[in-house]
C-alpha cells in the first residue's frame, strides 16, 4: 500500500489499465480526467496520429482532415451545423461566451455552483457554494459578469432572467453536474431553462466537455433530449488527443467565419488533432461502445454497492454508468453542491487512497469514469481489489 508514499509515476497506459514506474498495475477509472473513453492508446487513434504527423504537424491553413473532423462531429452529435476547433475546453468556453456577447450585445451570463468551465479569471470559482474566486492571482473583478446560481432550480433561473434578462447573453452549464458529484438534471429542468433562454433572448450553452461523446454520441443533449444553442466539447472527442470544439448552428457560428468574432490559435485544427478526432468519431459512429459501457458501468455500480452493503457502509453511488460518483454519508440524494458538501469527503478520500493502493486508479473527489475498454475482466479485478479496500473503510 502506498497511501502516504511518494507520488505515483505512470509509465504506460493500455486499454483500461495504467502501469506505474514500480511495476504496479491499476484498473483506471479516472481515464486522464475523462479523455480516454476508448481506453488508453486506442490503436486506430494512435495509427491515425502517427500517420498524420508524418505529413507535417501544423499548416496554419485549412486541410481536408479538418473539414472531415468538423463534418463528422456535426453528424455524430446530430444538431450542430458548424464547428470551431481549439485545444482545450477552457478556451472553447471563452469562445462560446464571446460569441454569445457578440450575438446578443449583452455582457453578463448565468452559471452554476459546482460547475467547472476552465481555469481562466472570468470562470474559475472556489469549491464552496457562492461566487468567490478560486485562485491566488486571479482578478476577482473578472467574475463580476457571472451570476452564480444553484443548479437544478428552475425558479432561480426564471427570476434572474426575469429581472436582469436584458443584460444576460447566455446561460452556461454542465448539462449533468459532473465536476461536483454526478448529478442528473431534474425532469424538465433542461427544457425549462431552454424555454426561459428563448424567452429572454439569451443563448443556452452546454459545456459538454465531460458529457460529450460519453453519455451518448450526442452527449447530454441527446441523452436528456434538450438541444442547446451552443455546445463545447473536449476530452472524449479525440480518444485522448488534446483537442476541443465549439459547435452550433450556422446562423451563430458563421460570425467566426466572417471574422466579425475573433477566435485564434496557432494549433487550432492541427493535423494530429484532426486525425485523432476523425479516427475517434468514426469508431463512435460505426461501432458505438455505449451499450457496452452502460452494461459494465451498471454492473460496477451494483457490485460496489453490494460490497458496501455487506459491510454496512453508508456508501452512496449515484449518476450514470459512464460517469458516477461515490460518497460517504447517510440520508438524502446529492442534488446540488450544497448537499454534496454534507457528505463525508474525508472518509471517501481515505477510501480512494486505499483503492489506489489496491490497484484501482480513482479520483479522491469521488468521480468514476468507465471506458469502452472496461469489460468483464476489469470488472472482476476491480471488485476483488475493492473488497479489501472497503473492508478497512
Ligand atoms: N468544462 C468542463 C465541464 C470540464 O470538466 C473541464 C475540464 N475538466 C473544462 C471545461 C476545461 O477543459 P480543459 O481542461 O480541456 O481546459
Amino acid at each position: 500500500m502506498r497511501l502516504d508514499g511518494p507520488p505515483i509515476f505512470f509509465v504506460r497506459g493500455k486499454g483500461a489499465w495504467l502501469f506505474d514506474a514500480d511495476g504496479n498495475d491499476y484498473v483506471d477509472y479516472l481515464l486522464g480526467q475523462g479523455p480516454a473513453f476508448l481506453g488508453h492508446a486506442p490503436q486506430p487513434v494512435v495509427e491515425a496520429v502517427e500517420e498524420a504527423c508524418r505529413r507535417g504537424m501544423v499548416y496554419g491553413a485549412q486541410h481536408p482532415l479538418e473539414a472531415e473532423a468538423a463534418e463528422l462531429l456535426c453528424e455524430v452529435v446530430g444538431w450542430p451545423e458548424m464547428v470551431r476547433f481549439g485545444m482545450t475546453g477552457t478556451e472553447m468556453v471563452q469562445a462560446a461566451l464571446r460569441l454569445a456577447r457578440a450575438v446578443t450585445g449583452r455582457r453578463r451570463f448565468v452559471r452554476f455552483e459546482g460547475h467547472y468551465h476552465g481555469w481562466l479569471d472570468n470562470v474559475l470559482l472556489a469549491p464552496e457554494p457562492g461566487a468567490a474566486p478560486g485562485s491566488a492571482g486571479q482578478l476577482p473583478e473578472a467574475l463580476a459578469d457571472a451570476i452564480v446560481l444553484p443548479w437544478n432550480d428552475l425558479g432561480a433561473v426564471a427570476s434572474v432572467l426575469d429581472e436582469q434578462g436584458e443584460d444576460i447573453c447566455a446561460v452556461l452549464m454542465e448539462p449533468m453536474m459532473l465536476n461536483a458529484g454526478a448529478i442528473l438534471p431534474r425532469p424538465g429542468y433542461l427544457d425549462g431553462v431552454r424555454d426561459l433562454c428563448r424567452r429572454c433572448g439569451c443563448l443556452l450553452v452546454f459545456d459538454e466537455v465531460i458529457t460529450g461523446f460519453r453519455l451518448a454520441p450526442g452527449g447530454a443533449a441527446e441523452r436528456f433530449g434538450t438541444t442547446p444553442d451552443l455546445a463545447v466539447y473536449g476530452k472524449a472527442m479525440a480518444g485522448g488527443w488534446p483537442v476541443a470544439a465549439l459547435a452550433g448552428p450556422a446562423l451563430l457560428m458563421e460570425r467566426f467565419g466572417t471574422r466579425e468574432v475573433n477566435h485564434s490559435g496557432t494549433f487550432n485544427g492541427n493535423v494530429m488533432a484532426a486525425a485523432a478526432t476523425v479516427a475517434t468519431l468514426r469508431i463512435l459512429r460505426d461501432d458505438p461502445p455505449y451499450p457496452r459501457v452502460e452494461e459494465t458501468g451498471a454492473k460496477l455500480m451494483a457490485g460496489l454497492g453490494e460490497l458496501a452493503a455487506e459491510r454496512s457502509l453508508p456508501l452512496r453511488i449515484q449518476g450514470l454508468p459512464a460517469a458516477f460518483h461515490v460518497s460517504f454519508g447517510e440520508g438524502e440524494e446529492v442534488i446540488d453542491l450544497r448537499s454534496l458538501r454534507t457528505r463525508d469527503t474525508e472518509r471517501y478520500r481515505r477510501l480512494a487512497l486505499r483503492l489506489i493502493g489496491a490497484g484501482i486508479w480513482v479520483a479522491t473527489r469521488g468521480i468514476w469514469y468507465v471506458s469502452a475498454a472496461h469489460g468483464q475482466h476489469e470488472l472482476e479485478a476491480t471488485l476483488e481489489r475493492a473488497a479489501g479496500a472497503l473492508a478497512q473503510a
